[in-house]
């Protein structure tokens, strides 16, 4: 069994010929691992090798085939509930045999079967987040209390990546198109904070009741500019860290692409 790339490189010819379009042999078994190349590709396998390879590779999941088979999971449990006992539970509309949940100002339908409908794009990183609510959240109030990531409950290990692909990406975002970036959070039903020591403040609603705070402070003379995430102490009682940090990566890349879009004169 060839289970990482190192396995299948010691089975390549070495020699780095960018035959197969990628820059190295070692780039070649990573690809082949996650499943974007074909050991055919190479043409310095003989179809001897690829026949003794050939079935001997275990192909790493992509991540987006992680978040499919984990989504087709919670659509199963989904389909054994009744959408009726969760909305009652907490306190969301129905229309159609759907329950609805608002997230970021907008309604996502779902279905029995944990399908969702709306008139904004479905992504996995709503879709995942919202079905995982409607089973596990509590549905609690908001405590007015603010937490950072790595206070959630399970974030150790998380903490580093969420800093740097939600808070840092954010922040560049931020830093580059400031005042475009806060018009665009008023497009999501942002909420201004008044009272606050950051610069700007807006408290957002990617969930019922789970309310994220993003603070920034602009740079200023020696000091650079900052942002935080932050987030109601009951955020663990309603969703969990796993639905955060998707939501928080999945909300970076949709404002990134807003933005291009701005630039490109589709949006406002
Ligand atoms: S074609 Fe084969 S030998 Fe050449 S770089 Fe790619 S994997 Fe390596």
């Amino acid at each position: 069994m060839i289970k990482n790339p190192l396995e299948l490189y010691k089975h390549l010819d070495q020699s780095n010929c960018r035959r197969c379009l990628l820059p190295s042999c070692i780039a070649f078994s990573v690809a082949v691992i996650q499943g974007q190349k074909k050991l055919s590709d190479c043409p310095l396998l003989s179809a001897e090798k690829i026949n003794e390879l050939t079935g001997g590779i275990v192909r790493k999941k992509s991540m987006s085939e992680e978040q499919d088979a984990y989504l087709a999971l919670l659509q199963e449990e989904i389909a054994q509930q009744d959408l009726k006992d969760i909305a009652s539970r907490l306190g969301l509309p129905l229309k159609e045999e759907t329950v609805g949940v608002k997230c970021l100002g907008k309604y996502f339908w779902i279905n029995a079967q944990g399908g969702m409908a709306s008139e904004c794009h479905c992504n996995n990183w709503v879709h995942i987040p919202i079905l995982h609510y409607l089973l596990q959240s509590k549905g609690l109030q908001p405590a007015g209390e603010w937490i950072d990531f790595p206070a959630i409950q399970d974030a150790g290990g998380k903490e580093r990546f969420f800093a740097h692909r939600c808070e840092e990406s954010m922040q560049q975002l931020v830093d580059e198109h400031t005042e475009l970036f806060f018009e665009i959070l008023d497009l999501f039903e942002a909420e201004e904070v008044r009272e606050t020591e950051a610069d700007k403040a807006r408290i957002l609603y990617p969930l019922p009741k789970v309310p994220f705070l993003i603070n920034y402070w602009e740079s200023e003379e020696s000091f650079p500019s900052k942002l935080n995430i932050l987030f109601d102490s009951k955020v663990s009682e309603n969703t969990n860290v796993e639905s955060v940090y998707m939501i928080g990566r999945g909300m970076v890349e949709m404002f990134h692409q807003l933005i291009i879009r701005h630039s490109s004169g589709e949006l406002f």
